[in-house]
């Protein structure tokens, strides 16, 4: 088969590239490194069944072409992490809104199937765990920039679901909650890479608010298996399904486990939100996946434990400094 992602030397991206590569798929990436990276990819470029293309997917020639040549098309390609949103909320509903109407568009053409990456973030403020497919979006007001990146995505899922109920183009929706492992970054914002290098380096963990908010975090690798299940899956076509583990844990609690599997004695400072984000941050206290969708689908249960997860997040960390300490090393004897 021959497989399209869009971001695809993203986190996520690179991981489903690399998964869809080693069972025999051809891949084809776009992605222009606005918060993916070519390191992503790099052990990936030598493949003769990947190309890759560094171009936007703004760019509608190249991605008209891109979407002829594919059987599939995974579109992962967005801008993500409530840092980044908070500071660029323009480009992020630019980038999400403008990009998914463009490969919809596209797609429709040839009826190419599409899996659209969607985010657990639409819940918004629902207090009622776990969050099912059918439950209630509750959003915060349009003057905090966070609900920007919930929106869009809403708008994504909307108009997805109109592509399939409008064009019969197929469509999958996959909503993710908290994917992490290793490659991630902590550049924009997102929790276990931040305190796996704060551990690392010995640095205070930075817990925002009271700690006691949580989350449940979904190995990357899980998450692309789910993705693969769901596109393979007849009854998911036109479906909106939560990918995402039912491992519940605190940021309080996240913070220590990170602190105790890294063997660090970083301390663990608790920052309020108005500092760590801005003024009036809204914050959800509770999220978690309700994955009965998902196993009826697919048959599978993303289930490896977050102790494992984190011991591969502190092992890719620990590599990068031993690489960084070796590079600064060498240039110091030239
Ligand atoms: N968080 C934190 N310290 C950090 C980064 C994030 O305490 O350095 C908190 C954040 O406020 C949220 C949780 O960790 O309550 C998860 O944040 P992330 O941005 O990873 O994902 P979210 O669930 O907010 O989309």
């Amino acid at each position: 088969m021959r497989c399209l992602i869009t971001g695809g030397a993203g986190f996520i991206g690179s991981h489903l590239a690399e998964h869809l590569l080693a069972r025999g798929d051809r891949v084809i990436l776009i992605d222009d490194l606005s918060t993916g990276s070519i390191e992503n990819i790099r052990h990936l470029k030598n493949d003769p069944r990947l190309s890759y293309y560094l171009e936007p997917i703004e760019n509608r020639h190249v991605l008209a072409e891109l979407v002829d040549e594919a059987d599939v098309i995974f579109h992962l390609a967005a801008a993500v992490g409530v840092k980044l949103i908070i500071e660029r909320p323009v480009h992020t509903i630019e980038t999400n809104v403008n990009g998914t109407q463009l490969v919809l568009e596209a797609a429709s053409k040839k009826r190419k199937p599409v899996f659209c990456a969607s985010t657990s973030e639409v819940y918004g403020k629902n207090g009622k765990v776990p969050f099912a497919e059918d439950s209630d979006l509750v959003l915060g007001p349009t003057s905090k920039s966070r609900w920007s990146y919930a929106a869009s995505k809403a708008v994504e899922e909307f108009l997805a679901l109109s592509y399939w109920k409008e064009k019969r183009q197929p469509v999958v929706i996959g909503r993710l909650f908290n994917t992490v492992g290793p490659r991630q970054t902590g550049r924009y914002g997102m929790v276990l890479p931040n305190f796996v290098q704060q551990a690392l380096e010995r640095r205070p963990i930075t817990v925002f608010g009271s700690g006691e908010q949580s989350r449940c975090f979904c190995h990357v690798k899980d998450a692309v298996e789910a993705i693969i299940r769901l596109m393979a899956a007849d009854g998911a076509v036109g479906e909106v399904v939560n990918i995402g583990s039912r491992e519940e844990i605190s940021i309080a609690a996240l913070a220590r486990l990170v602190r105790e599997r890294a063997a660090s004695d970083s301390p663990i400072d608790f920052v309020p939100y108005d500092k760590a984000y801005e003024p009036g941050f809204e914050d959800m206290l509770r999220r978690v996946p309700s994955i009965e969708k998902l196993e009826r689908l697919t048959g599978f249960t993303p289930r490896t434990p977050l102790s494992r997860t984190i011991d591969g997040v502190v092992a890719h960390f620990a590599e990068r400094q031993r690489q960084a300490a070796v590079e600064a090393g060498a240039s110091l004897r030239v």
